[in-house]
């Protein structure tokens, strides 16, 4: 059984050592699919992109493209060399990231960015020109702003308010929580500025993961930073990074959110990468794929949320993520209709699915202001907005996004990516092709 191979589908990778454009083959084995190919230089590699269920052929949707309203800067060299973003790229901006700090207050055992060096911050002219491209090529996007650690920048409330001022409705910091916990002064100034929720990183309920993942306790920490978000209303996601050492604390991550419902809005997981920094235990850590978590959380909480009530993305390729979304009533979580929100089910249009995404992370990932509506102003069908509003107050999101590195990066999910990092020099690259590294960590686009 596990030695029969079937052959899936052929697509384009990356050699993870010279980074050169190289065919791969998509194939089964048993269970599991491999990404499999071979660099003229530095042999073959294969690489575990799928275990178990729901089957990767039916999870698979196919979008129909639409070029985004960028500057489309000409193919030269082709996909993923010409980024900014290039005239064939299939997605739309969801959400733009800005880098407003190369700095940070931990020294993470696993971290994209590489972060914790000495460079100089952008000033605030610099991240107004930010904003201006952003809606140069198409924006307003959601936003989120990451580092770094964006917190050790004490004009951060500055950078929130100038984004709100040129129009960027949704803006989110991806943190630590190591500040949000220890300086209640800085939060509230941060929520006074237009801060509308936090991208908490959140590895687990016990401090065992945190000295693995992060060199030092931080569980208390995270308790009181929610606790302080709770006191100014921001919104909280938690951001679980997902390796075999928690990928069975999915259900009690996701319990201790819904203790707190009342300011966190959901858990984003995210499976380990191999990209940026990560240690040499980390890189030999069996690598997990998203249908294990949809599986480990159905597992973990003996059934109570089902992993068919999980959805492929409306707006990234479908291998990117998985997303439900539920309302907590009577201590159960009920899905929501899959076609309700993010989901297209049939064929979707690419920005279609875009503009939904960014409108279901603007009312589900904020604070909980549940705006009512008069039902007399909305039309008969009941617009999406209204569906919305009504169910806010006591929706929860779970989610997963799977990054790409260069052993498992297919060009074809990268055309389609929808997450977009706003590059020193001003323009769009999607996020894994950013943060992309050779096996020497080498960068193929982040400034060194
Ligand atoms: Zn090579």
């Amino acid at each position: 059984m596990e030695n029969k191979v079937e052959a899936l589908y052929e697509t384009e990778s990356l050699c993870p050592q010279c980074l050169g454009k190289i065919k791969a083959s998509v194939v089964r084995r048993g269970s599991s699919v491999y990404m499999e190919k071979e660099c003229g230089k530095h042999g073959s590699f294969s690489t575990v992109i799928w275990r178990g269920s729901p089957d990767i052929e039916k999870w698979r949707i196919d979008k129909i493209p639409s070029t985004p309203n960028g500057y489309n800067f000409e193919e030269d060299k082709g996909c993923p060399f010409d980024c900014g973003l290039c005239s064939d790229h299939k997605q739309h901006t969801c959400t733009m990231l800005l880098e407003v700090t190369k700095r940070c207050n931990l020294k993470c055992n696993v971290c994209f960015a590489d972060s914790g060096g000495m460079s100089a911050d952008p000033d605030l002219d610099k991240i107004r020109t930010y904003y201006r491209r952003a809606l140069e090529q198409g924006g307003p996007y959601n936003v989120q702003l990451s580092g770094g650690e964006p917190t050790v920048r004490d004009d951060l409330p500055e950078i929130i308010r100038m984004g709100k001022e040129c129009g960027f409705e949704f803006i989110q910091v991806n943190t630590n929580g190591l500040r949000f916990a220890e300086d209640e002064e800085y939060v509230k100034e941060l929520r006074s500025a237009g801060l509308s929720s936090i991208f908490l990183q959140f590895d687990g309920v016990n401090d065992e993961i945190y000295k693995k993942l992060r060199g030092r306790e931080l569980f208390e920490i995270k308790v009181k930073a929610i606790e302080n978000c709770r006191k100014y209303n921001i919104g909280v996601i938690l951001v679980p990074v997902i390796c075999e050492e928690n990928l069975n604390d999915t259900a009690r991550i996701i319990g201790f959110a819904l203790e707190n419902i009342d300011v966190v809005r959901g858990v984003h997981f995210q499976p380990v990468s191999f990209f940026g920094r990560y240690s040499e235990e980390m890189k030999y850590n069996r690598r997990i794929t998203l249908p294990e978590i949809m599986q480990s959380i159905e597992n973990e909480s003996a059934g109570r949320i089902k992993a068919a009530d999980f959805a492929p993305p409306c707006c990234e390729h479908s291998l990117c993520s998985f997303h439900g979304n539920f309302i907590y009533e009577g201590g159960e979580l009920k899905p929501i209709s899959k076609k309700s929100c993010c989901s297209g089910g049939e064929t979707l249009k690419a920005e279609v699915g875009a503009a939904k995404s960014r409108q279901f992370v603007k009312k589900f990932w904020g604070s909980r202001e549940v705006k009512l509506r008069d039902p007399a102003q909305d039309s008969i069908s009941q617009s999406f907005d209204s569906i919305l509003n009504r169910i806010n107050s006591r929706s929860f999101s779970i989610s997963a996004m799977a990054f790409q590195d260069a052993w498992n990066v297919d060009i074809e999910r990268l055309k389609q990516c929808c997450i977009h990092v706003m590059s020193e020099d001003g323009n769009l690259i999607p996020f894994c092709a950013y943060n992309m590294t050779d096996e020497n960590s080498n960068y193929l686009y982040r400034r060194r």
